[in-house]
């Protein structure tokens, strides 16, 4: 029996993947695009979504929903399954899943997982008042009282970012030097609205259908305080997915894909789109945008390797 062999292997279910394959089918190339958890990717939990041109409120769902059925009425075939090895077995790519397929060029689109506090409360209250982009979801918290904890770049922006419009901002660390960058950590002073809270970690997040509280505790005096807080914005770093697919997609220090323009990986044939790349900007429309850069450089690889 002979196997099939696709013309792409999209690896990631999220906004980048599945333009990604969006691209690739309207381009007239079989696709099979691989997902081992929710198909949408992050976005699924954000509340609202008002930051996508010419869709100026949308919840994270529907638009994962939408793009499924984008894709499933180009023919894109979907397997909800986690791929753990991609394999140059030239000409073409082995794609280890539940079990192994073949494909001619190869998308990473494997996405990033935000690092989570791992406190109770917290898993049951994400897209219930706990958010991981300030960006996206500050503006349902304008006039509130909300918090962020973290004490890096993301925090410090994202602080800086709802102080715009929120009541009060409280960036919750567990230290008392911040690791933002200076020139980030001097826009702080003078921003009356934003209250530092030092050597103090998040215990719990409280509330029954929506973030009421948190409870903090102070890793100096053991102290513990009970915040009341409509929204809490986690900002403690992220933790890319991409050592297993090294082989053909070199890494920066950090463990993300590092790529060309083009979205070229190390290993002619794949390329890599989204938030598991080296970048400055992670939005949806960025990832968006990487998804669409891979697909046509796919394509444009596919036609100029037939044989
Ligand atoms: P990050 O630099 O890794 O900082 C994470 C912060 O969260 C650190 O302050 C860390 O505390 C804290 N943290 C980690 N685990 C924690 C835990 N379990 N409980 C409580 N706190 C915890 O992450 P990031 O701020 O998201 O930045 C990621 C990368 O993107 C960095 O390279 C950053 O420079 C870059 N970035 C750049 C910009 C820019 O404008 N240039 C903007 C955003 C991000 P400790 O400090 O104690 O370790």
């Amino acid at each position: 029996m002979s196997q099939t062999i696709y013309d792409i292997a999209v690896v990631g279910g999220g906004p980048a993947g599945m333009t990604a394959a969006l691209y690739g089918a309207r381009a007239g190339k079989s696709v099979i695009l691989f997902e081992g958890e929710t198909l949408g990717g992050q976005i699924v939990v954000s509340e609202r979504i008002e930051n996508y041109p010419a869709l100026p409120n949308i919840d994270g769902f529907t638009f994962a929903q939408n793009l499924k059925e984008q894709i499933e009425a180009q023919g894109v075939i979907i397997v909800q399954a986690k791929v753990t090895e991609v394999e140059k077995t030239a000409p073409a790519f082995s794609v280890v899943a539940d079990q192994t397929y073949t494909a001619r060029s190869v998308i990473l689109a494997t996405g990033l997982k935000h690092r989570k506090l791992g406190v109770s409360g917290e898993e049951e209250l994400i897209g219930r008042g706990v958010s991981f982009c300030a960006t996206c979801d500050g503006r349902f918290y304008r006039n509130r009282e909300v918090a962020v904890i973290g004490g890096g770049n993301t925090a410090v922006q994202d602080a800086l970012t709802l102080s715009e419009y929120c009541s009060r901002v409280y960036l919750i660390h567990r230290r008392m030097e911040l690791r933002a960058e200076e020139e980030l950590v001097k826009r702080l002073d003078g921003k009356e609205n934003i209250e530092f809270i030092g050597d103090t970690v998040v215990e719990e997040m409280q509330g029954t259908s929506r973030l009421e509280a948190l409870s903090l505790k102070n890793l100096r005096t053991g102290a513990i305080q009970y915040l009341p807080v409509a929204g809490a914005f986690e900002a403690i770093g992220y933790i890319p997915q991409n050592q297993p697919f090294q082989a053909v997609a070199a890494l920066d220090e950090y463990g993300y894909f590092l790529a060309s323009p083009t979205g070229a990986a190390s290993t002619s044939g794949v390329f890599v789109a989204g938030d598991a790349c080296q970048k400055s900007v992670r939005q949806l429309t960025t990832a968006v945008s990487d998804g669409t850069v891979a697909a046509l450089f796919a394509v444009q690889y596919l036609d100029a390797h037939k044989d």
